[in-house]
């Protein structure tokens, strides 16, 4: 069920900082869902890799079919047509304790972290669960903090055709993503004292310091 009510995601710096910390470690994340299931719901295809043993072995094998673009052994599990997950069972999760990896890192307050809007019929709930958050921001670095995160997503989104193929987020979750990586850049350079060409180049490179550093 999804209710109408505020919830509070607590300081925006503490929340970006264990976000970022979670997207290094690819750990799980630790969002205070509630009765929500809201992204069980949603039409998401969800990505396994060929090392969810564990998750695999929970789920029965016609309902997976290989991820289009990445290597062997890699799936995806579809959606009913309702666009509800097949393991979503009376509600809940039926296969909580062995879901995914892309289930337990999943966390819907990057969109209003990002301002990235995620929109289409298939996305109604996620969005009225996505404008129920609201991030505390107390002090001046937290509030240069944020706009640093917003505009690296609207840089992202408007220049995306300037990154090479292989770079360019797929989906709003990643282009999310993509700017909690690199949003320091953001904060850090006079952006409009550096060429567009430029800008893109910085944004990969600190992407891949990102996923690379400890
Ligand atoms: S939409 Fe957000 S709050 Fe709801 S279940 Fe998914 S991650 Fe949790
Ligand atoms: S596997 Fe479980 S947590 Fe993941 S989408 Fe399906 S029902 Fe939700």
């Amino acid at each position: 069920m999804v209710e109408s009510q505020e919830l509070s995601t607590g300081n925006f710096s503490d929340w970006l900082r264990d976000t970022r910390s979670a997207l290094k470690k690819d750990a799980e994340t630790d969002v205070p869902c509630g009765e929500c299931n809201a992204c069980c719901r949603s039409s998401y295809f969800i990505h396994i890799k060929p090392n969810e043993l564990e998750t695999l072995n929970h789920i029965p094998e016609e309902l997976l079919f290989p991820a289009p673009g990445l290597p062997e052994g890699n799936v995806l599990m579809g959606y009913d047509e309702k666009g509800h997950c097949p393991m979503l069972r009376e509600g809940a999760c039926s296969i909580y304790e062995h879901r995914p990896a892309t289930c337990r890192s999943y966390d819907c307050r990057i969109f209003p972290a990002t301002g990235i809007q995620i929109s289409g019929k298939d996305k109604v709930l996620i969005n009225q669960q996505v404008q129920r958050w609201k991030f505390n921001l107390n002090e001046a670095g937290e509030i240069n903090e944020q706009k640093a995160v917003k505009q690296a997503a609207s840089f992202l989104t408007q220049k995306r055709k300037l990154l090479p193929p292989e770079e360019i987020p797929g989906n709003p979750t990643q282009l999310a993503i993509m700017a909690i990586k690199v949003y320091k850049l953001f904060n850090e350079t006079k952006t409009e004292t550096v060429n567009d060409t430029e800008l893109v180049e910085a944004v990969i490179e600190a992407g891949k310091n990102f996923d690379t550093r400890s």
